[in-house]
């Protein structure tokens, strides 16, 4: 059995060597020694000035919209993981979609500016796969039209633009620290902003809004991670290096062997390294990929259609919006199996049935 995405756990007696310092100090949540010792190796890794770590990237992004204090429109990408969109509702506000980029497969920037309306507060866009959206277009944008802007960078962990964080960007960037992810503490999530006003904002709305012992600043919620995910946290943080050079080994296989396939690869942002949080690729058509998917299955491998449907169409709570590139190309884009031990035989299995099966 080859799983679309596998976990990575460190060697056990890491994580214990951990776990016997919470017994000691019997300290288990709420901002304790490991969460801060985390924040810190994290901002040293990420080369970022502020960040908080959270429950989850869901509860991210909700802290974002708070503390921005968005109402209105929010305008978005209808090409991402569900949570980019469910939170805005959530949070009160309209998304309001603009289609992608077919070769980058982020929000196209172009056309942002006809989506503006008297209601419109902020963008929040997703760094689909790891690849940077269009930021310096974006940036553009908001300051013209007074806009915040929120990044999604749940796949986007130590993704760097021209060797600077691409954290940095926008008012607000989030990511996601779920088991599924590049990197992970289990459940967790980061926020990273670069003004210090707004993280102490962030921090206080991740503790109740909680200011003194009998006193409360603003609205606050439970955003707070516990020391046992910290560890986690820290630990996996020693193994990055290692998970990315095997992942970079994997993507280098796919790309040469799956060279006579018909399909295409996202264009990704210049001056940026692909840290291959995912393998997607666009299929030349639904018909091959529904093939390719069903032979992979066969053969007991897992493939996900990631993403689709589009967010613009496939959600009972909002009315369906037609976005012609999304909708086109989520019908066509699959990821491949990606994660730290799958082994090139096995890359080059896969990519042998998806030959076969096209050549059939
Ligand atoms: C995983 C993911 C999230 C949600 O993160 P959780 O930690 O699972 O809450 C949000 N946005 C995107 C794009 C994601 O892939």
């Amino acid at each position: 059995m080859i799983p679309v995405t596998r976990p990575f756990l460190p060697p056990q007696e890491e994580y214990q060597n951990f776990i016997k310092g919470i017994w000691n100090r019997q300290w288990l949540t709420n901002m304790g020694p490991l969460a801060s010792q985390l924040e810190m190796n994290l901002k040293d890794y990420l080369k970022v000035n502020h960040l908080l770590f959270v429950t989850n990237g869901t509860i991210a992004l909700q802290m974002a919209i708070k503390a921005l204090n968005l109402k209105g429109e929010i305008i978005t990408t209808p090409f991402s993981f569900v949570a980019t969109t469910s939170t805005i509702v959530w949070e009160g506000c309209t998304p309001v979609f603009v289609d992608i980029d077919e070769e980058t497969l982020c929000i196209d920037a172009s056309k942002i500016e006809a989506a503006i309306t008297k209601d419109t507060q902020a963008i929040l866009a997703t760094h689909v796969y790891g690849n940077p959206c269009d930021v310096i277009a974006i940036e553009k944008i908001a300051k013209k039209h007074n806009l915040k802007v929120i990044y999604d960078a749940a796949h986007a962990f130590g993704v760097e633009v021209n060797g600077k964080s691409i954290f940095e960007f926008g008012d607000i960037s989030t990511c996601s620290l779920h088991a599924t992810k590049l990197y992970h503490s289990i459940e967790g999530g980061l926020i990273t902003t670069s003004n210090p006003d707004l993280l102490k904002k962030l921090a206080s709305i991740r503790n109740f809004g909680i200011s003194g012992f009998d006193s409360f600043s603003e609205l606050g919620i439970n955003g707070k991670n516990s020391e046992f995910h910290a560890a986690m946290g820290i630990v996996n943080l020693n193994h990055i290096d290692e998970i990315k050079n095997k992942r970079q080994q994997i993507a280098n296989r796919y790309d040469e062997k799956l060279k006579g396939f018909n399909h295409y690869r996202p264009k990704w942002y210049a001056n940026s390294a692909n840290n291959n949080s995912y393998y997607p690729i666009i299929i030349e058509s639904e018909e091959l990929l529904l093939k390719c998917k069903e032979v992979l299955q066969l053969n007991e491998i897992g493939t996900r259609r990631y993403f689709y449907p589009s967010l613009a169409s496939a959600l009972p709570y909002l009315e369906p919006t037609e976005m012609p590139i999304t909708d086109n190309i989520s019908k066509r884009v699959l990821c491949l199996p990606m994660y730290h031990d799958l082994t090139l035989e096995e890359v080059d299995h896969i990519c042998r049935l998806m030959l076969r099966t096209q050549n059939n």
